[in-house]
């Protein structure tokens, strides 16, 4: 789908995934390949990891918050050791998020905002990439803009995008590519599908799975 008239237009891309051989399922949710977006609702909708964990790292978080499937807590351990060697304090300020509460975050969200802009703020239920353990999102250590667009300037940040390969991670909805991911920049929000694909992506100048992988647009739930 082209982007909105009144957006730039994302940067061309390479054609889709000549990339890798397909090793992983790209709809198994306990695949890091998996891709959910708002054409591709998590199945079972009500799916949660076997593996749960809680990384040893900064946190602001509590209780399900601070769990991550188990493959996505040691990396994250390995990256955020990586940023504070560089003197870059990170912290986790979300982590996994079952069905259940993705329903009251969700329901939250529609009865004070209205479904439309609901939709733009959080995932339905199903549809939420923090559900599968595979995602989670970051804070600066100060916790300066935390969860707004100014983050995107933060140390936090502008490590985690230069680095995040390296640990196996991509900033899942980068700048300008809600027609193709569904969601506006969100410079916290981190997701693994390993080294290998996550540094081919930085190497090819592909900033989407869906693009990457070669699945369509989600600019919208169908
Ligand atoms: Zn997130």
């Amino acid at each position: 789908m082209p982007p909105a008239p009144s957006e730039p237009a994302p940067p061309p891309s390479p054609s889709p995934s000549a990339a890798l051989p397909r090793q992983f399922s790209l709809t198994d949710p306990a695949s890091p390949w998996l891709i959910v977006n708002k054409h591709r609702p998590l199945v079972p909708a009500a799916y949660a990891p076997a593996d749960l964990v809680r990384p040893a790292v900064a946190m602001t978080v509590s209780g399900e918050s601070a769990l991550l499937n188990s493959t996505t807590a040691g990396a994250a351990e390995a990256m955020f050791a990586a940023a504070a060697r560089d003197g870059v304090s990170m912290v986790l300020a979300s982590g996994y998020r079952s069905y259940s509460t993705q329903v009251a975050t969700y329901n939250g969200y529609v009865a004070a905002r209205g479904q439309a802009d609901a939709d733009t703020a959080s995932a339905r239920p199903g549809y939420s990439e923090h559900q599968t353990g595979w995602a989670f999102d970051i804070a600066d250590g100060g916790g300066v803009c935390g969860f707004q667009p100014c983050f995107a300037d933060q140390p936090a940040a502008v490590w985690a995008k230069a680095n995040g390969h390296r640990f196996g991670f991509v900033v899942r909805y980068p700048w300008m590519f809600h027609p193709i991911t569904g969601y506006y920049y969100e410079p916290w929000h981190l997701r693994y599908i390993g080294v290998e694909p996550a540094t081919d992506m930085v190497n090819r100048g592909i900033f989407t799975l869906e693009e990457y992988f070669g699945v369509g647009p989600a600019p919208g739930y169908l």
